[in-house]
């Protein structure tokens, strides 16, 4: 990213998102509210970065806000989301953690099929027709979804505490803001 995420101003912050999802432009600030807010449909607009259907479809239709989040607020968390993102550098998880976390999702009572009405969408996503691909609790397809570093399992474990049901840390990393305040 070329400014301090801190530094940044919404427009920034929307040419930014637009930049990490492979547009020529920013993103409508509902899209980055949207965003901030619902860290499924986040996670879902950069699993489907390369596949402009699907994106455009998530783009043009983002979630309603939950709440009034006020200008600041908006500011510190999608400049958190930003650096989140930036670092994770949408690497691939090794061979080993994508196959434990595929193996967790084939076992969980949270895979389904996709959204009825959408099945032709998440096809085009690359998710097998017929097939229970998607994770009900966030609604991205479960084989993009693992893949990626910085994705987290929405779920809790049920035997373990603090674990996830891809048996990964639940709790939320620190943001880069409150290590900069030495948090
Ligand atoms: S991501 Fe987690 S909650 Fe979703 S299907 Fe996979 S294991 Fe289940």
């Amino acid at each position: 990213m070329g400014a301090r995420a801190d530094d940044m101003t919404i427009v920034m912050q929307c040419n930014e998102l637009g930049k990490i999802l492979g547009l020529r432009g920013p993103v409508e600030e509902r899209v980055l509210t949207a965003a901030v807010q619902n860290p499924s449909y986040a996670a879902n607009l950069i699993l489907c970065r390369e596949t402009p259907v699907f994106l455009h479809q998530l783009l043009a239709h983002p979630p309603p806000p939950r709440d009034a989040i006020p200008t600041g607020e908006l500011l510190r968390r999608g400049a958190d989301a930003l650096w989140r993102w930036a670092r994770a550098g949408f690497t691939s998880v090794e061979d080993a953690v994508l196959q434990r976390r595929l193996d967790a999702c084939q076992a969980c009572p949270n895979l389904s099929h996709p959204p009825e009405g959408q099945e032709l969408l998440y096809k085009l996503a690359g998710t097998a027709a017929g097939s229970k691909s998607v994770c009900r609790i966030c609604g991205c397809p479960v084989a993009r979804k693992a893949a990626m570093t910085f994705e987290r399992c929405p779920d809790a474990h049920p035997d373990i505490a603090g674990l996830s049901r891809w048996g990964e840390p639940t709790i939320q990393e620190t943001s880069h803001t409150d290590q900069a305040k030495g948090a």
